[in-house]
C-alpha cells in the first residue's frame, strides 16, 4: 500500500519509505557504535513499533536480542488518555541490560516517561529511547530521546506502523490523516 492509494484519506506525506529507510541506516551505524561490547536488548512497544524494529534490527546487521511489550495509552481515538496499561509484559529479565527501547512516536512523551521509569526500576544497567517520530508541540513532560528520526508537526500521522483504528499500519510511507475521516 503506498500513499498514492488512498490519496483521498490523506493530506500529506510526511516522511517517504525512502528516507525512513536512510535514516534507519544512519542510527543504527551509531546506536552499533554506541553499544559495542555491550548486552543490548531491543525492545519494541507494540504495536506501533513494529515496522520500525523491523527494520532498524535489520540494519544493524549483527544478531541482537529482542523483546515486546504492549501498552496502551490510546483507544482508538486520537488523542492521549495519559492512563498507561500493560497489556502484554516483557517476557526478559532487565537485570545488568542494555535496554534500547525502540518507540513509534513520541507525542505527549506519557507513554515513554512511564516506562522509562519502569524499566529503570526492573535493574536494568541503562535504558535509552529510540524513536522515530516526535511532535515537540505536544510534549506535556519532557523525555530524554537519545536517538530520534523526524520532528513533526502537531498533527495526527498514520502509516508505517502507525494506525487509526488499525487501519494503515501497512502503509509505506508516514502520512497526516485528513481531518474529514476521524471527525
Ligand atoms: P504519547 O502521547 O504517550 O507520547 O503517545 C503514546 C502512543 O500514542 C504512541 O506511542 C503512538 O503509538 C500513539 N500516537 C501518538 N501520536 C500518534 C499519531 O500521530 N498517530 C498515531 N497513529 N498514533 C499516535
Ligand atoms: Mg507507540
Ligand atoms: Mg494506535
Amino acid at each position: 500500500m503506498r500513499a498514492a492509494d488512498i490519496q483521498s484519506e490523506i493530506t500529506n506525506v510526511l516522511v517517504t519509505e525512502e528516507q525512513i529507510h536512510d535514516k534507519l541506516r544512519e542510527i543504527a551505524a551509531q546506536v552499533a557504535d554506541d553499544y559495542e561490547g555491550k548486552d543490548l536488548l531491543l525492545v519494541g512497544i507494540l504495536k506501533g513499533a513494529v515496522m520500525v524494529m523491523a527494520d532498524f534490527s535489520r540494519a544493524l546487521r549483527y544478531v541482537v536480542p529482542m523483546d515486546w511489550m504492549a501498552v496502551s495509552s490510546y483507544g482508538t481515538g486520537t488523542k492521549s488518555s495519559g492512563v498507561v496499561q500493560i497489556r502484554k509484559d516483557l517476557d526478559s529479565d532487565l537485570t545488568g541490560r542494555h535496554v534500547l527501547i525502540v518507540e513509534d512516536i513520541i507525542d505527549s512523551g506519557l507513554t515513554l516517561s512511564w516506562l522509562l521509569e519502569n524499566f529503570e526500576s526492573r535493574g536494568a544497567a541503562s535504558v535509552e529511547v529510540f524513536a522515530l517520530l516526535r511532535k515537540p508541540e505536544a510534549a506535556k513532560v519532557d523525555v530524554y530521546c537519545k536517538y530520534l528520526g523526524f520532528e513533526i508537526p502537531n498533527e495526527f500521522v498514520i502509516g508505517y506502523g502507525l494506525d487509526y483504528a488499525e487501519r494503515y499500519r501497512n502503509l509505506r510511507d508516514i502520512a497526516v490523516l485528513a481531518p474529514h475521516m476521524y471527525s
